[in-house]
């Protein structure tokens, strides 16, 4: 596989997107994404430099990557040549000026908008003026981030999932200003890196973590209202509605304090909307300590081998709740509200119907999208499903999205 692109820095053409597009990429900060991230740009091809302030963090990083290589060899899923080199292609450094002009620089830094903005200021300065600046941010809003790089239309988000080499999807993100060029040459590489983007605006949450609050959310305010025990709403989602994992595992695995705090971004950033309030469920979670899993507790206690306690579901409670009215029916009441969320996400033009289903199977391991699903329920089903909930609780949290009704997405 050739590696290098002679031209540093190349300006996106529009002959394709593969290594010799793009060019070197820069990879700032060697925490799980970024080097997960490297690992995925290095066996693409490129040239890669990760740079990390603190002292020995792009080496370990890189020697996590060789680590991680050579488990793919070993599986016989690369051949010790790819892997050895792509492990040559990536480089270390301690500073962004130490970084060669690069295609593509992918920040992945802590979650803090002034540490985000100082970075891309420093990376405007140098980097060509057409080297596109992404960020893996979860949450912060792009046009933020661009904010004090002068021409901002070379500023996207590249959201990568965790482990980056295992997950296919990327939300590839625009904000006010990006330009459109940038956009489709940052899809086009994600594909040459054999990855599977979708596009959406910097809307709070982008796609995944806008549209999955409510599986969370109904399980806890079910739980908390006394209408099922966590272990039963769990085994509704997972045994009749095709869920990997239940809701409440699903966040003791995630951890409640990483969960809550997306939540709580999403609902700060839509202007403390209903639909996205966090629940006193989880925050009495957070602030006792039980933050799942890692803390031993959490919505089920674990024993010393992983084991959850308590987590017998009542089958006959789960039967007589599953088709019963929407508001005690965890499934049909989750799936209305996901379906409400992932509707209105595509009335708003966020993103398109396709990529909003291609990004929860892929990101949540979701059995079906979520617009999918609500037209085999029927949009007019899930509105008067809403209906019912909103009467039941006032407050908009329920409040039906227009578009369900509208014939639009039919
Ligand atoms: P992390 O804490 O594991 O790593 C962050 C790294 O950035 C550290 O090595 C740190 O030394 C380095 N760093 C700090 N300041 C820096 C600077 N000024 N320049 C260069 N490097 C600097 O974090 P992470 O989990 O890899 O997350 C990074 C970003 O990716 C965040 O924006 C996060 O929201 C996002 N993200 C995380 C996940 C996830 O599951 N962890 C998933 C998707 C997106």
């Amino acid at each position: 596989m050739d590696t290098h692109t002679p031209e540093a820095g190349a300006a996106p053409s529009d002959e394709g997107a593969g290594a010799s597009t793009f060019g070197p990429v820069g990879i700032v900060g060697a925490g799980a994404m970024g080097a997960g991230i490297a690992q995925v740009a290095a066996t693409a091809g490129h040239a890669v430099t990760i740079v990390d302030p603190v002292e020995g963090a792009a080496v370990a990083a890189i020697e996590k990557i060789g680590a991680a290589l050579t488990r793919l060899v070993e599986k016989a899923r690369m051949s010790q040549d790819d892997a050895s080199a792509a492990l040559a292609r990536i480089t270390p450094a301690q500073a962004l000026d130490e970084l060669p002009h690069c295609g593509l620089v992918i920040e992945a830094v802590p979650e803090n908008l002034t540490i985000k903005q100082g970075i891309f200021a420093e990376l405007a300065e140098h980097q060509p003026s057409t080297t596109v600046l992404a960020t893996n941010t979860s949450s912060i809003d792009i046009d933020a981030i661009a904010d004090e790089v002068a021409d901002p239309e070379r500023v996207l988000g590249l959201h990568f999932f965790n482990p980056p080499p295992v997950m296919a999807l990327v939300e590839v993100v625009h904000g006010k200003r990006t330009a459109k060029a940038y956009v489709e040459h940052a899809t086009a590489l994600m594909e040459a890196w054999g990855k599977t983007p979708v596009r959406c605006s910097s809307t709070p949450g982008f796609i995944v973590n806008r549209v999955a609050r409510p599986f969370y959310g109904e399980a806890q305010r079910i739980v908390e209202a006394g209408i099922a025990d966590a272990a039963t709403v769990d085994w509704i989602l997972r045994e009749k509605g095709g869920f990997p994992m239940g809701p409440l595992e699903l966040t003791d695995f995630i951890g409640q304090d990483v969960n809550l705090a997306v939540g709580t971004s999403v609902w700060e950033q839509t202007d403390h909307d209903e639909r996205y309030a966090p629940t006193d469920f989880q925050r009495n979670l957070v602030e006792s300590g039980r933050l799942g899993r890692k803390s031993g507790s959490g919505v089920y206690a674990y024993a010393a081998d992983g084991a959850a306690e308590g987590a017998e579901p009542d089958l006959g409670l789960a039967e007589r709740l599953v088709g019963g009215p929407v508001e005690t029916d965890p499934l049909a009441r989750t799936l209305a509200m996901l379906v409400n969320e992932a509707v209105d996400l595509v009335a708003r033009g966020e993103a398109s119907a396709d990529d909003v289903d291609t990004a929860m199977r892929l990101g949540t391991r979701y059995p079906r999208g979520p617009i999918e699903w609500g037209r085999d329920i029927g949009f007019d089903v899930v509105a008067a499903q809403l209906a019912e909930l909103d009467a039941a609780h006032p407050g908009g949290r329920y409040r039906p999205s227009p578009a369900l009704t509208d014939g639009s997405l039919s």
